[in-house]
């Protein structure tokens, strides 16, 4: 199955994809972990590039870019992990640019969901979970330094709260309620997918 774990910075992404890991694990269930953008040599070049590049991006550039992260993701790594029968674990995917690029920096949903179409072949998970959480908590939990989104401030944090929101209206997302303590949320998620 192909699981993906959305949600804004700070929500417990990271932290849940790595306990549904660690289940596959003694459970003997065969799987992969992706975090995006990165996950391959190049991907992880653009990352870089869009974390911590100094200059101007323009919004259509930025869409370009995670996107291009994402088009090398998939068809070294998460298609032909996939084709075996292997469960991947990705943690954020078109969602995340759609409400990061789309709704919260402004560049046209379509524009970024054709982009997308392209960059993924189509190719959509089998689950999507959105672990949603108040925009104060999440960035409570950001600590260290913060990187070139991260630095956009609560205006945008909230647009992409409101975005990820709007979203689980339209597509089949599952929300989380990630204000929980992560074994309570990691219970809702394996209850979703059936596991337990
Ligand atoms: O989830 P993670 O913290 O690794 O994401 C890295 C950064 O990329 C975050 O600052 C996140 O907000 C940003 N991001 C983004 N647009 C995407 C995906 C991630 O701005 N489509
Ligand atoms: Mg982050």
């Amino acid at each position: 199955k192909f699981i993906v774990i959305e949600g804004a910075d700070g929500a417990g992404k990271t932290t849940q994809a790595n306990m549904l890991c660690n289940f596959f694990e003694v459970n003997a269930i065969d799987y992969l972990y992706t975090r995006e953008p990165g996950g391959t040599d190049v991907g992880n070049e653009i990352r870089n590039i869009l974390l911590n590049f100094k200059g101007n991006i323009n919004p259509i550039t930025e869409t370009i870019l995670y996107s291009a992260a994402r088009a090398q993701l998939i068809q070294d790594v998460i298609k032909p992990k996939l084709d075996q029968g292997i469960n991947v674990v990705a943690d954020r995917y078109v969602f995340s640019s759609i409400v990061y690029q789309g709704i919260a920096l402004g560049v046209e949903e379509k524009v970024v969901a054709d982009i997308n179409k392209i960059a993924t072949e189509s190719l959509m998970p089998d689950y999507t979970f959105y672990i949603d959480l108040n925009v104060e908590s999440s960035l409570a939990r950001i600590t260290g330094k913060k990187d070139r989104i991260e630095q956009r401030g609560i205006d945008y944090f909230k647009k992409v709260r409101e975005g990820y929101i709007s979203l689980t209206k339209k597509y089949p997302i599952i929300t989380i309620d990630g204000n929980r303590n992560k074994e309570e949320v990691f219970k809702d998620i394996v209850e979703h997918m059936g596991l337990i």
